[in-house]
């Protein structure tokens, strides 16, 4: 922040005096306040604080001693420092009524330019200082009154804690004594299940607080693994119905059969949206309406918890996130709660690097809270890649021709396209190949590339070029797999290109008719 400016006072009957004195007074951070008379000086003081007056002692009228007296008289002016001008040495007598009236130095005229500086400087400097001290007061007074702040919240805080640690503790107690007065009696259902009810949201209570307090010292550890939205909803719809069966509001859930998953930790993102859920509950009067929708949109996969209840006004839709926010203090409070679980909420979503977002038309209206997180990309479903289908007969047995230098390669080749059910013969050279070809005229030809002497890059040329071949299915079976490799294979004339080691299933898979 740039530094108030700092105030000297120049007082001279003589005009060139002062514009003398500012030539060697001027630098940046300093206005100079000229003024060519002791009541022009007054009027200035009355509207400037100022660091340093310098006063010329010989003024016609009321000369710079009077105007000296006038300024100690005054509270304003009381403080502020003064260096006379002097026309000569001053005498004795007259420097002790100088500092007499309050002065700090005097200076004689002619001015020695430096030693006017120097002296100057003092005030400057000290002046700052004094502004630099009055701002740091203002800011620890600000600070001061934050704490105070705090301090109340903090007090506020520990009682509506008390209070909602207390309200289940009654019904639990009520619960025992029911036991205990009447040990000879039947214990009624309702009175554990409402005991256990009780005790669930007394322990959520405590987790919450506990959470909110890992959380700001950054010790929440998540346990993140591919998860579904709709996993995550199921778990929350579960641990929320006890609040919404209480309200007897209706429960609608929209949910698309895809899968949407998103790389979360299931426990978490379940109790925020049960938080959610259970907020919508509270927050809506009896037989109230809830719907809980998924839908994906823009690689972010986007859970809407929605309710008309009591709605939200605008100015305070960004204010329910912060710790201890409850809307109406008393009306509220009656529904219990501590004003922790948006806020906690909300961190959980974004450790999760999604958001969680509020709108509401205002009061009355119903709100809508919104879960966003990042989609896992999904990968096609493996089922339908050729190479995974179960290896089956054939409904259209072909002629095929294996051509491999490598006998191993060529016979397990052959047996796996005989068990398909094609009738297969094999050749091991280039040579072999062509003739065998021609006698035999099949449909199909795997041919190895790395043939000795002639290559199966050869082989195929030469095979294309004989009209016979031309609607042949010629299948390349290569070491080499890179695309410049199936560039070259297909520009000799072959249809596909298969890289060692070959799943059969693929291979399988091309001889089946389209
Ligand atoms: P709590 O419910 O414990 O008070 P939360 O942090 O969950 O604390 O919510 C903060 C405040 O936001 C609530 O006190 C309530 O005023 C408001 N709020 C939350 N959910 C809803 C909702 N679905 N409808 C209306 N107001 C809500």
């Amino acid at each position: 922040m740039p530094a108030d400016p700092i105030h000297f006072l120049l007082v001279d009957d003589l005009e060139e005096n002062l514009v003398s004195l500012e030539a060697l007074l001027r630098r940046e951070g300093l206005v100079l306040l000229k003024a060519r008379s002791g009541v022009e000086a007054l009027e200035l003081l009355l509207k400037h604080e100022v660091a340093l007056a310098l006063l010329d002692v010989q003024m016609p009228g009321m000369d710079g001693f009077e105007l000296a007296e006038l300024m100690r008289g005054t509270e304003r002016t009381r403080r502020v420092p003064i260096i006379f001008l002097t026309a000569g040495a001053a005498d004795y007598r007259r420097r002790f009524r100088g500092y007499e009236a309050g002065a700090v130095d005097f200076l004689q005229k002619p001015i020695e330019p430096d030693i006017l500086r120097t002296k100057t400087e003092v005030f400057f400097e000290l002046f700052r200082q004094r502004q630099q001290l009055a701002r740091q007061h203002d800011e620890l007074k600000v600070y001061a009154r934050a704490l105070e702040q705090a301090d109340r919240r903090k007090d506020e805080f520990l009682a509506v804690l008390a209070h909602e640690l207390r309200t289940p503790l009654t019904p639990i107690r009520y619960g025992l004594d029911m036991i205990r007065l009447q040990p000879d009696e039947p214990v009624r259902a309702e009175i554990p299940a409402m005991m256990d009810r009780q005790l669930t949201h007394l322990v959520r209570l405590i987790d919450d607080l506990l959470d909110v307090s890992r959380i700001s010292q950054g010790k929440i550890e998540l346990k993140r693994q591919p998860v579904t939205l709709q996993a995550i909803v199921q778990a929350a719809v579960e641990s929320s119905r006890p609040l919404v069966e209480v309200g007897r509001h209706e429960l609608v859930l929209e949910l698309p059969d895809a899968p949407l998953s998103v790389q979360g930790d299931l426990t978490r993102l379940a109790q925020v949206v049960s938080n959610l859920l259970n907020n919508a509950a509270k927050y809506t009067p009896a037989q109230g309406r809830i719907r809980l929708s998924i839908h994906a949109e823009s690689g972010q996969g986007v859970i809407d918890v929605a309710d008309n209840g009591i709605g939200i006004e605008t100015e305070m839709l960004p204010k329910v996130f912060e710790l201890f926010t409850q809307v109406e203090g008393g009306a509220t409070r009656s529904r219990g709660g501590l004003g922790i679980g948006l806020a906690l909420a909300r961190q959980l979503v974004e450790l999760h690097e999604g958001r969680l977002t509020v709108e509401s038309p205002g009061r009355g209206l119903g709100s809508t809270f919104t879960v966003r997180l990042p989609l896992l990309q999904v990968e096609p479903a493996p089922a339908q890649r050729a190479s995974e289908r179960p290896l089956l007969r054939t409904s259209r047995p072909r002629r095929i021709l294996v051509v491999d230098d490598d006998e191993t390669s060529a016979d397990a080749t052959a047996q796996i396209l005989t068990f398909v059910g094609h009738r297969v013969s094999i050749a091991h050279d280039g040579p072999d190949a062509l003739r065998q070809a021609k006698a035999e005229s099949p449909e199909a030809i795997v041919l190895d590339l790395g043939l000795p002497g002639m290559s199966g890059y050869d082989v195929c040329r030469a095979l294309r070029a004989d009209p016979q071949f031309q609607q042949t299915l010629l299948i390349a079976h290569s070491g080499w797999g890179a695309e410049s490799d199936r560039t070259l294979s297909s520009e000799a004339g072959f249809d596909h290109h298969l890289t060692k080691p070959v799943n059969f299933r693929e291979l399988a898979a091309l001889l089946e008719p389209r």
